[in-house]
C-alpha cells in the first residue's frame, strides 16, 4: 500500500504534471517508504487517504518534463566523465538542475564550492578528455560555462 500527504505537493510539483503521477514515480523507486511532509495529525491522516499506481519514467520523459519548465541540463550521473583537475562534474551538473527546481539557495552555496574554479580549468583545457566517455554526448565545458553564468548572475 502505498500512501501520500500530497496537502502540499501540488504546489511543490505540480508544474511538473499530475500531482497522482508523479508521487507514483517517486514511488516506483526502490525504497521501502517514502514520507512527504509528514509534521502533524492532520498531515497524517491526508496522508493515509489516498493510494497511488506506481509510474515508471524513462530517462526521456523526465528530462522532457523538466524542458518545459527550463533548460535542463541532461547528465545521467554515469561518472564516466573525467576530469584531471578532479572536478565533479556530475556534481555541478546536479546542483544548477537543482537551482531550478527550488533549491536556488542551498544549489547556489555547493556551486560556490567548485564551479568557478571548474570554468577557470575549463578555459585552458585544450585536452577535454571528460567529453570522451559523455554518453550523453553533453559539451561538458559549454555546460560548465553555463553553471558559471549563473554563479555570475546570482551574486554573491
Ligand atoms: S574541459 Fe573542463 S571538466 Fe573537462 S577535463 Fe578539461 S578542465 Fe576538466
Ligand atoms: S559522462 Fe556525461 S552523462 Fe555521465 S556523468 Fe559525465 S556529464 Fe554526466
Amino acid at each position: 500500500m502505498h500512501q501520500v500527504d500530497e496537502s502540499n505537493a501540488d504546489e511543490v510539483f505540480g508544474k511538473y504534471g499530475a500531482v497522482d503521477e508523479l508521487i507514483g514515480g517517486i514511488l516506483e523507486y526502490p525504497f521501502s517508504c517514502a514520507l512527504l511532509g509528514i509534521g502533524t495529525f492532520e498531515q497524517a491522516e491526508l496522508a493515509f487517504a489516498n493510494e497511488y499506481p506506481q509510474r515508471h519514467f524513462t530517462y526521456e520523459e523526465v528530462i522532457a518534463r523538466l524542458k518545459e519548465q527550463f533548460d535542463p541540463i541532461a547528465c545521467d550521473r554515469c561518472e564516466r566523465c573525467v576530469c584531471p583537475y578532479g572536478h565533479e562534474i556530475h556534481t555541478t551538473f546536479r546542483q544548477y538542475n537543482y537551482y531550478h527546481l527550488g533549491k536556488e539557495f542551498w544549489a547556489i552555496n555547493k556551486l560556490k564550492m567548485d564551479a568557478e574554479q571548474n570554468y577557470q580549468h575549463c578555459r585552458s583545457c585544450t585536452e577535454q578528455s571528460c567529453r570522451k566517455e559523455c554518453g550523453r554526448g553533453l559539451h561538458i565545458p559549454e555546460q560548465i560555462e553555463r553553471v558559471h553564468r549563473l554563479l555570475e548572475a546570482y551574486g554573491d
